[in-house]
């Protein structure tokens, strides 16, 4: 199974990462992704290591930390996210819901984003809240046939995940298809399972019935069994199915 979409490198696991990652290695983690908050968290993730877990680092900056944007961001983007061993490009995105005051940063924040994503040839990670129709048209301005990527925390309808799709974007499925009234599990149902990748999104967003606690990869497995239900296949072909898909979006 892969996590395509963990923060492990955060504080909330300074304690006991080693129980974290050896809980994940039981329920067969094999890869797990860590999009960056800002800069400095891939110092953080240069920290982490397991004896059978790959880690994968991308270099990013979260939206809702956006503030006033230096002069040089985008070249420094373009610098950081050119090393080799930099997978995916984000997080990035844009957020309505913490704060409004810096959406037009937001906005060039997330181009940037986007030309540095096709100018490396990576993968585009982005979050999304309360603005997925500035979000699908930025995508849809800046895609030339080189963006691929993930809508990470998939919550949209039925025609917005569509879009995203005919956009050339993937959507990652997290905890929140576990949520009862979110509605999250009937909309992924209509769309297609090969543009799917799981993710957890920890420490945040944990599965049902885990929700409200630290969530961690472990937790994915409850993931994986709730997408086996909603389209009726074993967990098996859920699991060899995401990982694939996975797999191709960030050749690895
Ligand atoms: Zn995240």
């Amino acid at each position: 199974m892969i996590d395509t979409h963990s923060h492990i490198y955060l504080p909330q696991f300074e304690e006991d990462l080693d129980e974290v990652l050896s809980r994940a290695e039981q329920v067969g983690i094999t890869d797990i992704f860590m999009p960056a908050i800002d800069f400095n968290s891939n110092d953080q993730m240069e920290k982490i290591e397991h004896a059978s877990i790959n880690f994968h680092q991308m270099v990013g900056l979260h939206p809702a930390d956006v503030k006033e944007l230096e002069s040089q961001f985008e070249q420094e983007l373009f610098d950081r996210c050119s090393a080799e061993k930099i997978v995916g490009v984000g997080e990035t995105g844009l957020d309505y819901y913490w704060s409004t005051d810096y959406v037009a940063e937001q906005k060039k924040s997330l181009h940037a984003h986007c030309k540095v994503a096709k100018a490396t040839n990576k993968p585009i990670i982005l979050h999304n809240r309360e603005s997925t129709s500035d979000l699908l048209n930025i995508i849809d301005k800046e895609q030339n046939g080189a963006l691929t990527g993930i809508w990470h925390c998939f919550n949209g309808s039925v025609e917005e995940g569509k879009k995203a799709i005919d956009l050339g974007l993937h959507l990652g499925i997290g905890g929140v298809v576990t949520f009862k009234n979110g509605g999250v599990d009937k909309t992924v149902k209509e769309l297609p399972l090969n543009r799917m990748v799981l993710e957890t999104d920890a420490p945040y967003l944990a599965p049902t019935p885990k929700r409200g606690k630290r969530n961690e990869p472990a937790f994915m497995q409850i993931t994986a069994e709730k997408l086996a239900t909603i389209f009726d296949v074993s967990v098996q072909e859920i699991i060899e199915k995401t990982s694939n898909t996975a797999r191709s979006l960030f050749k690895i």
